[in-house]
């Protein structure tokens, strides 16, 4: 099946010399809910920007709906509807007029823009501040604009970049409600955040991103049972033959007298040791051996906690 997005050994090297993106490859399915995760300064707006072509390629390649972006750029740009991290609206203008206006820049006539808006505002719940200007909106409601002005042109993706960074509990839930809805319409939806919870809530699908490199791309079912596991590197007294199959955990040998054991969270220490030792196996010394996503989640709830 053709992808919504295909990435293949993108690198990004900003002009200052920073990588903010090393080789990664990345792909997202055509109709998909999909998060883009990471903690601040990961690269995840530099993928966005690469995607909405407002960031050059250093090398690699990305395509949108099967065509290339540096090839037909055109093509890509009618396919994607943005929605930036930081408020970027004409301050001066109604903002029934900015959707006429966005309208125009990809050949939509007025009639029909105007209905467009009608329908979009409504189901945003700004159609009563039409006439009014962005500086005249609350900040929920310059962020439901900018969703709106992202879709005037019915685009096939829809990148949100952060949407719901600084949006009380109340909006962000009815935002959730209008990406699954315009989702199930058809709409492929490209989500990054940095809340957890987010793409828990809302996606099937996730890739993770940390210091620029795509660490996971799966669904969000297999990261959460990741992120339930743990590993422990075990010295034991006696020789270990070979593998043994336990109940609840996982075994596998080293060396003769080392092991690894996984275990879901909720088993403790104590309980490990005491199943080994069932097998005659007593304890020496046990380690906990952390795995890059359990870094990279202690990152990001770092990061929440300080923000
Ligand atoms: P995220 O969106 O995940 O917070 P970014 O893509 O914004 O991450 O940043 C990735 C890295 O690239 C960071 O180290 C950031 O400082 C750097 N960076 C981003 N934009 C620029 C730029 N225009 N010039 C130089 N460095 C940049």
């Amino acid at each position: 099946m053709e992808k919504a997005l295909k990435i293949i050994n993108l690198n990004k090297i900003y002009r200052n010399n920073i990588r903010a993106l090393d080789n990664i490859n990345l792909t997202v399915n055509k109709g998909d809910l999909f998060a883009f995760l990471g903690p601040n300064g990961a690269g995840k707006s530099t993928v966005i920007g690469i995607i909405s072509s407002l960031v050059n390629i250093s090398s690699g390649e990305v395509y949108v709906l099967g065509e290339n972006i540096k090839k037909n750029p055109d093509f890509v740009k009618r396919q994607i509807g943005l929605v930036p991290q930081e408020y970027n609206l004409c301050q001066f203008i109604p903002i029934e007029e900015t959707m006429i206006n966005v309208a125009g820049f990809f050949g939509i006539n007025r009639q029909d823009a105007e209905k467009r808006t009608y329908t979009l505002f409504n189901q945003l719940g700004i159609w009563d501040k039409r006439k009014n200007t962005p500086r005249e909106l609350s900040g929920g409601m310059k962020r439901r604009l900018m969703i709106a002005r992202a879709l005037i042109h019915d685009p096939k993706i829809l990148i949100l970049d952060e949407p719901t960074a600084g949006v009380d509990t109340e909006l962000r839930l009815t935002m959730w409600e209008f990406f699954q809805e315009i989702n199930s319409r058809g709409t492929t939806i490209i989500l990054t955040t940095h809340y957890l919870e987010e793409a828990e809530r809302l996606c099937k699908n996730l890739a993770i991103i940390h210091k620029g490199n795509i660490i996971q791309n799966s669904s969000m079912n297999e990261v959460f049972e990741m992120k339930n596991k743990h590993t422990y590197i075990i010295k034991t007294s006696e020789i270990i033959e070979k593998d043994i199959i336990l109940k609840n955990l996982l075994f596998k040998k080293v060396d003769s007298t080392t092991c690894e054991i996984t275990v879901t969270n909720n088993m403790t220490v104590t309980e490990i040791i005491e199943t080994l030792k069932l097998i005659n196996l007593n304890v020496l010394n046990i380690i906990s051996k952390r795995n890059k996503l359990e870094e990279l989640f202690m990152d990001l709830t770092k990061e929440e906690i300080t923000t």
